[in-house]
């Protein structure tokens, strides 16, 4: 792809990835599976890949590539991929982003997916937030039809969260964390990247914050996918070595029946806290996946990991049929691969940074 200027918009329909092929001559209707046997249930929808923080793991301070305004997809064409992807068994719907409250039309999406029906009933609608302004918006979410919360808090520390984000914003984070906490949206996680020599000795009171709001503290590896592509093994705290620091306070009880969810979890002295870790680099949970990905612009993704995008905008824009979106998703699907290759020395990290992914 040709080069764009630092802070530069990318043009419509410019996808960073590969384009892959969109053809899809196979049966439609039924469940979505992969060539091994996959039933995919989850499809993560980003709703812009701006964000009121900067995350170091997630977008380069300055200089980011933002998607151009006109290919953010509009409510009407989220819901219509999505309409399709409920009719073929795509029961939960996940907002990320980016940060999805910052779309002013956070509320009228919630309320409109909520809407939708799978063969087999209604849909769940989740959301990944950094929680920024959640208060003011959680009535409407949950009149909207929301139904689980995961909000991100990597730090408890002041100054430690704004050299990590690069932005002050510790409080209203913590305010927004609250305000979930006293809503009726259960289960509430909190997701926390671990990193070396930033939080890890956050370990213990971070997960004694979250079990005094009732909620569960998940911690996630880092992964390869910041825009910056500043990613280093060395630096990423390991499954074990979180295990190891929760171990020193807590018997560590494991939760089975973890099905296709991401995080392994434990109870903490037998519960009813617990605690979740989610290993995507040291112990990959990919045999069981059953995600796939809609970007802001329009891209299906079958893999965090993968280079390919399976482009649903000629199809959204151009006339197409729901039966032309279908192909699309399925076509994704079919060139799903067994497995990322982030331990794999040849592995190369997607162009597209966590926020323009959807996490
Ligand atoms: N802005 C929202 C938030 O932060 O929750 C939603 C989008 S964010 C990309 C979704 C999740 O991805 C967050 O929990 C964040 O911590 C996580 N994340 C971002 N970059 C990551 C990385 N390189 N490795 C692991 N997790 C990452
Ligand atoms: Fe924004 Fe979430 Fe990325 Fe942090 S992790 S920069 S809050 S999108």
């Amino acid at each position: 792809m040709t080069a764009v200027p630092l802070g530069a918009t990318i043009p419509v329909g410019a996808g960073r990835d590969a384009a892959a092929p969109t053809a899809y001559e196979g049966a439609l209707g039924g469940p979505i599976v992969d060539r091994f046997g996959r039933v995919h249930r989850d499809l993560r929808v980003s709703l812009t890949d701006r964000c009121s923080l900067r995350c170091t793991y997630c977008m380069p301070e300055q200089g980011n590539e933002w998607l151009a305004r006109e290919s953010i997809l509009s409510v009407d064409e989220i819901v219509r991929v999505a309409r399709v992807a409920a009719a073929n068994g795509i029961s939960t719907f996940r907002l990320t982003g980016g940060e999805p409250l910052l779309r002013r039309d956070i509320a009228e999406v919630v309320g409109r997916l909520a809407e939708l029906r799978t063969p087999d009933g209604p849909v769940r609608i989740a959301m990944t937030t950094n929680g920024i302004r959640l208060g003011d918006h959680l009535p409407d979410l949950i009149d909207a039809g929301l139904h689980r919360l995961n909000i991100s808090i990597d730090t408890l520390d002041r100054e430690r969260f704004r050299d990590l984000t690069r932005r002050d914003r510790l409080a209203d984070v913590l305010e927004g964390i609250e305000a979930a906490a006293r809503s009726g949206l259960k289960p509430l996680k909190l997701n926390t990247v671990a990193m070396r020599g930033v939080n890890e000795d956050e370990i213990v009171p971070l997960v004694e914050y979250a079990a005094s709001l009732g909620a569960q503290l998940r911690f996630i590896e880092q992964m390869p996918l910041d825009a910056g592509h500043t990613w280093r093994r060395e630096s990423m705290v390991t499954r074990e070595e979180i295990l190891s620091a929760l171990a020193t306070r807590w018997r560590l009880d494991p939760i089975p029946g973890r099905g296709g969810a991401p995080a392994e979890t434990w109870l903490l002295d037998g519960g009813p806290a617990s605690v979740g870790v989610i290993a995507s680099v040291t112990a990959p949970f990919c045999g069981d996946c059953d995600r796939m990905r809609l970007t802001a612009d329009g891209q299906i993704r079958n893999c965090l990991f993968s280079n390919d995008e399976y482009d649903l905008v000629p199809r959204l824009r151009g006339g197409g049929s729901d039966d032309d979106i279908e192909r699309v998703l399925r076509a994704a699907i079919a060139g799903k691969l067994p497995g990322h290759a982030i331990n794999d020395p040849s592995f190369l990290q997607p162009e597209r940074g966590m926020n323009a992914i959807g996490g």
